[in-house]
């Protein structure tokens, strides 16, 4: 797709906006560096997406700092018909907020108060642009803390994640970010010549779940908290893989309190680097890592041990130095493996229940070219492994024959290289993401070609 916008519309703009904001701080295209900056996320996971995005670029970035400015820029880019793509940390590894044709990039990192707690439900009211670790912290002294995280919690916004992130740890208790009881409601400002500043309810805010920021720019949240426990970091170790398999699908059905569990065949384990005072691993050993409550430290080990893990390493998760195990899982370990590494691309998907059929059909045909990395879930309220498997780069034919295989065995893939919201997730046109553009971003200037199912009702936008 190319540019939407010549230079003249785009200069055009830039000198409405500082017409009607003379603080509103813009990037020009004679900071091409920090244009460029703005318009990329961690898709180089992906060598397709690496290929695909070559040369999106926005032309023109705008930093808000609060939600008149917000307005003011979807008004203007409304006017002057000028695509617009939101930003916050960037952390996106699926290439969410890469500008498909060009335009604006509105980053929203200057919208980060917490508005609100309710002290009675622990509910929050949050501006979008707010660091999620900036929220725990904030929620610390009152005993609450965010329910669901990204391992990204260090850098990464809140709306980035709803809009673009799907669950992480904390992901074992509360299921998935689009899981009903996760998001209570949204303050949305719409791209029209007037934008409107509204405020929805939960069921009004589930189409803007997820959607890669395509049908409404999230200016607040509103979301559920609870209690804050002071999680335990621990490293077991496992000689044999259907051992540490076997731990890693029991352990959720106890009524041991984990806010995560992470399992990492002995390959990778190898290449991780670990907290300081956890040994490396040893040739062959299995990795399962846990954050526990305090009050499953007594029992666990034993429990471990009779399935034939040994406790490697624990401390309290905020008091250990290096990397703590927050780190180490989700697409950390993606990020920690191609640092080492190069040549290899990764995969996410959930397995079926049991995973023990499809994990072996996968180990025969793939080997050492196709890596283990478990998470453990509550997909529709019960348990489940996801996996985000390591995978050495043999070109598309053979991802798509992966993915192929994975899908004949029962596997639900969530494709990270691919362009649009649909591909990315089931596959299937959600009608309702569709008619929310319709309500809050009628002439589609949002990231213009993210959402197939728009594109498919105009293919003038495309
Ligand atoms: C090492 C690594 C580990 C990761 N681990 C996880 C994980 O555990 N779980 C997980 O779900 N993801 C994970 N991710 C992906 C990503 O970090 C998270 O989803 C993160 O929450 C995205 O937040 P962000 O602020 O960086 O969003 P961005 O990347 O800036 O944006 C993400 C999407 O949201 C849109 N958006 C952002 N803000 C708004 C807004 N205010 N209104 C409307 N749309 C908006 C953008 O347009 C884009 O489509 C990981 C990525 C990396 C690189």
């Amino acid at each position: 797709m190319e540019p939407a916008a010549s230079d003249a519309l785009i200069d055009a703009l830039a000198q409405d906006l500082r017409r009607q904001d003379p603080a509103l701080q813009l990037v020009t295209a004679a900071e091409a560096g920090e244009l460029e900056r703005l318009s990329r996320d961690y898709h180089d996971y992906s060598p397709v997406l690496v290929q695909r995005f070559a040369g999106k670029r926005a032309q023109l970035a705008v930093l808000a700092t609060g939600v008149e400015q917000v307005r003011l820029v979807a008004g203007a880019c409304a006017r002057h018909a000028v695509p617009l793509t939101v930003r916050g940390a960037g952390t996106g590894n699926y290439g969410q907020c890469v500008p498909l044709a060009g335009g604006v990039v509105l980053d929203v990192t200057g919208l980060n108060r917490l508005r609100h707690l309710e002290p009675a439900s622990g509910v929050i009211e949050v501006e979008a642009g707010a660091v999620m670790a900036a929220i725990d912290q904030q929620l610390a002294p009152h005993g609450r803390a965010l329910r669901l995280l990204p391992s990204t919690w260090r850098s990464a916004t809140i709306g980035g994640f709803i809009a673009g992130g799907s669950g992480g740890i904390g992901s074992l208790r509360w299921g998935f970010l689009r899981d009903p009881g996760n998001l209570l409601g949204l303050e949305v400002v719409t791209v029209e010549p007037e934008p409107r500043l509204l405020r929805l309810d939960a069921a009004a805010s589930a189409p803007l779940n997820h959607a890669y920021g395509t049908n409404g720019i999230l200016t607040a949240l509103r979301l559920p908290t609870t209690e804050a426990v002071a999680w335990e970091q621990l490293v077991v170790g496992f000689a044999r893989w259907e051992q540490a398999l076997e731990a890693a699908r029991a352990l959720p059905a106890t009524a041991f309190l984990l806010n995560g569990l992470t399992l990492l065949e002995a390959a990778i384990a190898a290449r991780s680097p670990w907290p300081a005072g956890c040994p490396a691993a040893a040739d062959g050993e299995h990795r399962l890592l846990l954050l526990a409550a305090p009050d499953a430290l007594e029992p666990l080990p034993g429990w471990l041990a009779a399935r034939g893990g040994a406790l490697v390493w624990q401390a309290p998760q905020g008091a250990s130095r290096g990397l703590p195990l927050r780190e180490l899982c989700w697409n950390h370990t993606t990020l920690h493996w191609r640092a080492q590494v190069s040549g290899w691309t990764y995969l996410q998907l959930l397995l079926p229940d049991p995973p023990d059929p499809c994990l072996a059909a996968l180990r025969r045909r793939w080997g050492d070219d196709l890596l283990w990395h478990l998470e453990a879930v509550r997909q529709q309220g019960a348990p489940r492994l996801a996996a985000l498997p390591l995978l050495r780069w043999q070109g598309e034919e053979r991802l798509q024959e992966l993915m192929d295989q994975a899908r004949s065995l029962g596997a639900v893939l969530f494709n990270p290289h691919v362009l649009t919201v649909e591909d990315g997730g089931l596959g299937v046109v959600d009608a309702d993401q569709v008619a929310a553009k319709a309500a809050y971003d009628p002439a589609g200037l949002l990231n213009p070609g993210k959402l197939r199912g728009w594109a498919a009702a105009d293919p003038d936008t495309i």
